[in-house]
């Protein structure tokens, strides 16, 4: 049997993490827990990472391939970037489960980090409900997205971060998804203020935190 992963997390036993980072669409995983990857990227060994992006095309595409250099530092051969249409009652949802499936065969991540069951927008869900569907042996950590919909809610897991490292991640968002500059929330200071936001609910000795859900966590003695 698996042995089940909870507070425990491997690197700490001397051995290589397994990440796998999945993304609804090109900015999702970034601004989710880019600072979590940032601060992981920095760690040795650096974790041995898979990173999927479900609906991504054209400048997108493009876009997702750069962030999952800049953040993880995940080689070529990692990155995997779909372009499914979403939709729970559509041909495409068999293939994204299809996929998901496909994609545990041929990966068993440590950590799993997707969307929130609660978020609001349609394809995030999706990702998350079949991330659940997927991974059971698993440590899930859902990311949370600021966005219009107003849908934070009150996360129970933190990852403290450096001031610095909070920045480069809000600096780093912008530089590379150009497509998303125009978007009235897309700005440093509201990816800058959710982390300080976080940071003072965990007291993270350098104010800053990235916040997860965590529905299942087991404590390996
Ligand atoms: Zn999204």
């Amino acid at each position: 049997m698996e042995e089940a992963l909870g507070l425990a997390v491997p690197a700490s036993r001397g051995r290589r993490l397994k990440i796998l980072c999945l993304g609804a669409h090109s900015d999702d995983i970034e601004i989710g827990c880019g600072a979590t990857l940032l601060t992981m990227a920095a760690r040795r060994p650096r974790p041995e990472s898979r990173w999927v992006v479900w609906s991504a095309a054209g400048q997108r595409e493009h876009e997702a391939k750069r962030g999952a250099r800049k953040f993880l530092g995940v080689a070529t051969e990692g990155i995997r970037v779909h372009a499914f249409r979403f939709g729970y009652n559509t041909a495409a949802f068999t293939e994204i489960k299809e996929a998901f499936e496909n994609l545990a065969r041929e990966f068993r991540p440590d950590i799993v980090f997707t969307h929130a069951r609660d978020d609001r927008n349609q394809d995030h869900r999706i990702v998350s409900d079949l991330t659940w569907n997927t991974f059971r042996n698993q440590l899930i950590l859902e990311y949370e997205i600021p966005k219009w919909d107003g849908d934070l809610g009150r996360p129970n897991f933190y990852v403290p971060v450096s001031p610095s490292t909070a920045r480069r991640k809000a600096r780093a968002l912008l530089s590379v998804f150009g497509t998303q500059r125009s978007k009235d929330w897309f700005r440093e200071e509201i990816f800058l203020g959710l982390m300080r936001l976080r940071g003072m609910e965990c007291r993270a000795a350098g104010g800053h935190a990235e916040a997860f859900y965590a529905r299942k966590l087991t404590l390996s003695l």
